[in-house]
């Protein structure tokens, strides 16, 4: 919230208090706004002890008609409207998120890293399968032989025997 004085011109902060732990804004009848020194200030230099006029408006106003302003504030939660709060919580999701993509390279890297492996991994089974399937064929050529021999050692046998 942004509130400015009509008289120095800078902002009304609410958030502050005053140092004398009085009232930080001052509104005139008129509905004006000011810090309560500065419309304290301007009212003490208008001439007339007891009335003055609104530096905004110029509406004349009796000085006991100035209400000083004791705003209860909300607690900082509850201020999320606040761009103050928003720049702030903005920075921190900003934070975050450049923390997460640092996180997300890191986890690329590694998903890159496995995917290396994995192809690695496949080759070596295509490898593999491929000593697999000659291994078996060799494998098959020497039942086949072995079959043979057995006929030729069966048929000598017969031999022997006549
Ligand atoms: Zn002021
Ligand atoms: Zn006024």
């Amino acid at each position: 919230m942004n509130v400015q004085c009509g008289i120095c011109k800078d902002a009304i902060d609410v958030l502050t208090k005053s140092g004398d732990g009085g009232s930080v804004a001052s509104a005139l009848p008129c509905g004006h706004v000011f810090h309560s020194p500065c419309i304290n200030q301007w009212l003490n230099q208008s001439g007339s002890t007891i009335k003055g006029s609104c530096p905004h408006c110029r509406s004349c106003v009796a000085k006991k008609q100035v209400l000083k302003l004791f705003l209860d504030l909300v607690p900082l939660e509850n201020y999320e409207e606040d761009p103050v709060v928003i720049k702030a919580v903005n920075e921190n999701l900003k934070r975050d998120i450049e923390s997460l993509k640092d996180q997300l390279a890191h986890k690329g890297q590694t998903t890159d890293k496995l995917t290396a492996i994995n192809i690695s991994l496949r080759e070596r089974v295509l490898e593999l399968e491929n000593s697999l399937s000659k291994a078996q064929s060799k494998e098959r050529l020497l039942t086949l032989a072995q079959a043979k021999l057995n006929s030729r050692t069966k048929v000598c046998c017969c031999l022997d025997n006549l």
